[in-house]
């Protein structure tokens, strides 16, 4: 049984993870620095791991992301939208692999590829295309049902609204991350100061209110950007096989995909791309947040699974905290 010390701290962490989730996913209002929340929130898992007794069904462990708001309408997800195990450094990257390994049942030196992506700080969407057109953008939510935003999915200049196939599947869905580029971000501050309007904590919390803005037109002036990074297709035999074939697929369809994304033969070059990208993304015009590694084979990932928040083919390496407003001075944007 967990100690009398243990159990408080318990209540503790949990009331301020439940409280800072509700400002950041709900209000789009965050009371507290992510490196605060994602150290609390590791304090929060020892503690559980440590005493599974203590557990709650409203422990922020127990779902992905937040509820829907109120305003639009709540949309079903065909396939859910998850979150993704987090790793803070080298040492927990390679604990990852290892578990993978285990869980496939591969021996410890085995090369298996990797896709490595950028972690766009933005917001996951999902869109969905039937015979090719789009039909509805929604947010993530709560992972199985999220907001329904389709006229503001719409205005996302590259968001195709069909689908650039001669044949396109029945169904389509693509997951990838909406945002709101630097300099776009400094510009809508710069207008909402000179009205006397609270500003913008930075650009994901910009753009997650921007998506729940009623008025489209609002939403298209700010000029949102969208990186797509996941595709689900029906069955069928000439469905790509890989991650890496799954992103081709995807910028022959129209979409943008983020250019930086690379194929690694294996883990050392896996660990390679997340050390260079700890600087080069300084030079980058929009936030990211980290390096998210995907197993590439889409047979591995299947038979690797999920755990109830997130898959376990995936990993994302954050980056610790960077200073956003050293990144717009540097890029010198005109507002
Ligand atoms: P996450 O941000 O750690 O990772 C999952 C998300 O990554 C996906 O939903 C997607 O939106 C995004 N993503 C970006 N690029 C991607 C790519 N290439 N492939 C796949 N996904 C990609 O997890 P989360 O569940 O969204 O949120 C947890 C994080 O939110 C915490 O780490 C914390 O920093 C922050 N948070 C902060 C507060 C606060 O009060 N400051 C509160 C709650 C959560």
């Amino acid at each position: 049984m967990a100690s009398a010390a243990a159990t408080a701290r318990y209540e503790e962490l949990r009331r301020l993870l439940i409280a800072a989730a509700h400002a950041y996913y709900v209000l789009d209002s965050p009371a507290m620095e992510d490196a605060v929340y994602d150290r609390l929130y590791r304090e929060l898992l020892e503690l559980e791991a440590a005493n599974p007794g203590l557990i709650s069904a409203d422990s922020p462990s127990q779902r992905v992301g937040g509820s829907p708001a109120a305003g639009f309408q709540s949309v079903a997800h065909r396939i859910g939208l998850l979150s993704l195990d987090n790793a803070f450094n080298a040492t927990e990257l390679t604990n990852w692999y290892a578990k993978l390994l285990r869980v496939l049942e591969l021996e410890p030196s085995t090369e298996l590829a990797l896709v490595g992506e950028l972690k766009i700080d933005g917001n996951a969407l999902a869109l969905s295309y039937e015979a090719g057109v789009l039909v509805r953008a929604a947010t993530r939510g709560d992972g199985e049902s999220g907001e329904d935003i389709t006229p503001n999915g719409r205005t996302i200049q590259s968001v195709p609204l069909r689908l650039h196939l001669d044949n396109p599947p029945a169904w389509v869905e693509v997951r990838g991350e909406a945002f709101i580029p630097d300099c776009t971000f400094a510009a809508i501050n710069a207008e909402r100061a000179g009205r006397n309007e609270a500003l913008f904590a930075n650009p994901r919390n910009a753009c997650a209110g921007t998506l729940r803005q009623l008025n489209p037109q609002v939403v298209a002036a700010r000029k949102l950007d969208f990186f797509a990074y996941t595709l689900h297709l029906p069955n069928g035999s000439d469905n790509p096989s890989s991650q890496w074939e799954a992103l081709q697929w995807l910028k022959k369809a129209g979409f943008k995909v983020n250019p930086n994304t690379a194929l690694l033969a294996n883990l050392q070059a896996a660990e390679q791309f997340c050390s260079d990208w700890e600087l080069k993304r300084q030079q980058l015009a929009y936030a990211t947040d980290g390096v998210v590694l995907k197993l590439n084979e889409l047979q591995l990932q299947a038979e690797a699974g999920f755990t109830q928040k997130a898959p376990r083919w995936a990993i994302a390496l954050k980056y610790p905290a960077e200073e956003a407003p050293s990144r717009l001075l540097r890029l010198s944007c005109q507002v």
